[in-house]
Formats: C-alpha cells, sequence, structure tokens
C-alpha cells in the first residue's frame, strides 16, 4: 500500500456515512482531507476527531449542486491545503418509489446532486489532479466516483436512482478513456447495501418497503466502502482500479 503523505484529497458528503468514513482513512493514511457538505456542524466534528488524531482536515460548507459553490470548495481546497490529488466524488441521494404518481421534486433533487454536483466537482477538480499526476512524487492521481449497484442493476421502484447511477458510470467510463495517458485514475465504486443515513430521507412507505426487502441481512458499514476507497487509490502508479462492485454477501 503507498502512503499518502504529502498529498491532498476532497471528499463531498463527508459529513456522514461513506463520506465521513473514507475522508477518516485517507487523513489517516496521511493524506490532507478537505471536507464538503452542507451540514458544517458535523463536517467540523469530524475535523475536530482527524486532527486529533494528528492529520490534516479543512471544512468547506457548500451545496455541491451550486456550480459556483462546487468550483469554490475546489479552489479554496487548493488555495489552503495546497494541491489537489484525490478527488472522491460521493454526495448522493436516493428517492425510491414507482415512477407512475412520484413527486417529480424528488428527480430534481437526485439529478441534480447524483449527476449535476458530480459532474461539477469532476470538472473543477480535472485540471488539479492533471498537474498533480505530473508534478507530484506519486505522479498519479485520482477521482473516484461513488456509483451503487443500482449503476449496475435496474430495480422496479428505483428508475431514476437507477438512471443518475448508471448515468455516473457512463460518465466515469468516458472520462476514464480521456485522461488516463495523463495518469489521472478515474475509478467507480458500487457500493450495495450500506448502514447510512442514506435510506432515512425516503417517503415513509418507500422506507417501510426497503427495509423489508433487507430484512435480515447484514448490511455493509460505511468502513466497508472507505476501504474500497482506501485500497483504489494506494495502488501503484501502473495500476488502475476502474471499478469495484461491493454486496454484502447476503445481498441477493
Ligand atoms: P448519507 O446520507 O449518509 O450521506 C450522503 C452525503 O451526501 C451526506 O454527507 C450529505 O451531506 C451529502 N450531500 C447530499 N446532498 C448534498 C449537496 N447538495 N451538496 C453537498 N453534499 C450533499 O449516505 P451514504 O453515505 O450512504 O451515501 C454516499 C454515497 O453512497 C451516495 O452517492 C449514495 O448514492 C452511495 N451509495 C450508498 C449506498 C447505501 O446503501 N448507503 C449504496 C450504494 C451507493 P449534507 O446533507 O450535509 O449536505
Amino acid at each position: 500500500m503507498v502512503r499518502l503523505d504529502g498529498t491532498v484529497a476532497l471528499v463531498t458528503g463527508a459529513s456522514s456515512g461513506i463520506g465521513e468514513a473514507t475522508a477518516e482513512q485517507l487523513a489517516a493514511q496521511g493524506a490532507g482531507v478537505a471536507l464538503v457538505a452542507r451540514r458544517a456542524d458535523r463536517l467540523e466534528t469530524l475535523a475536530g476527531r482527524i486532527r486529533d488524531a494528528g492529520g490534516t482536515a479543512l471544512v468547506i460548507e457548500a451545496d455541491v449542486t451550486d456550480q459556483e459553490q462546487a468550483i469554490a470548495a475546489v479552489e479554496r481546497t487548493v488555495a489552503e491545503l495546497g494541491r489537489l490529488d484525490t478527488l472522491v466524488n460521493n454526495a448522493g441521494v436516493m428517492l425510491l418509489g414507482p415512477v407512475t404518481d412520484a413527486p417529480t421534486e424528488e428527480w430534481d433533487r437526485m439529478v441534480r446532486v447524483n449527476l449535476l454536483g458530480l459532474l461539477y466537482c469532476a470538472h473543477a477538480a480535472l485540471p488539479h489532479l492533471v498537474r498533480a499526476a505530473s508534478d507530484s512524487p506519486r505522479r498519479v492521481s485520482d477521482m473516484v466516483n461513488v456509483s451503487s449497484v443500482a449503476g449496475r442493476v435496474a430495480r422496479s421502484g428505483s428508475g431514476v436512482y437507477n438512471a443518475t447511477k448508471f448515468g455516473v458510470g457512463a460518465f466515469s467510463e468516458a472520462l476514464r478513456q480521456e485522461v488516463t495517458q495523463k495518469h489521472v485514475r478515474i475509478s467507480l465504486v458500487e457500493p450495495g447495501a450500506t448502514d447510512t443515513e442514506l435510506r432515512e430521507h425516503n417517503r415513509p412507505e418507500v422506507m417501510e418497503a426497503i427495509m423489508a426487502r433487507f430484512k435480515g441481512v447484514e448490511r455493509l458499514q460505511a468502513e466497508d466502502i472507505a476501504d474500497t476507497v482506501l485500497y483504489i487509490v494506494t495502488r501503484p502508479r501502473h495500476v488502475a482500479i476502474n471499478e469495484l462492485l461491493v454486496r454484502p454477501t447476503e445481498q441477493a
């Protein structure tokens, strides 16, 4: 495993779940981390833990669906932490339910966060990632895009979430081809059911259906996906992990 000392990572959606665990593990491996989300109090608590453990953390309150805020988050990271080697595009929302009679404002939220937010952050970060790949001791940089099993398998009841996550997969593969020879590695992580706050934003009847579907299944922990991200970004320069699908063992 390559250490991350001297590198800088930006993690979107670092205020809870997978993003929080990932930021903590990247920091423990030596990376300075920029913590991006809307809930600044949660980010401050995480930053305190990282600093207490001897790490470097920068709190950036931002809504990634606003392109100006996404750009400002990236630029502030580079201004205050000096560079950007790793972008973890993790912020996301999952609002499930049938298409018929769906409240379409839920679709808008998913498309704006899961797709547009990710695209804005990717676009703002790319020049810095290209620079980091040529001038850092590691001579490689990483963008890890968090998709889902729902980005590989469509199911009745999650059509629009599927559409956003399939989109993340398509974008990641196209971008991979565009920048891989510059040693910017683009990776896709596709978690299965993970024990986070994600499902709690659903309407009560949808929550019930989700709980029923995963009854008795031991879910992944956020740390399991953080491990996956850490594995990807600590490979040697000539190894690119393009895609990892990680399910709980009991998830059919
Ligand atoms: P959480 O709900 O715990 O975390 C979601 C994060 O996204 C929060 O930190 C939230 O922060 C952030 N976020 C949401 N909207 C915005 C926004 N507009 N701007 C900035 N940040 C935002 O869920 P998870 O940790 O589970 O989700 C992380 C990723 O993992 C998502 O992309 C999700 O789709 C994916 N995933 C999760 C699975 C699971 O079972 N949990 C399975 C497969 C994929 P804040 O509200 O403070 O802005």
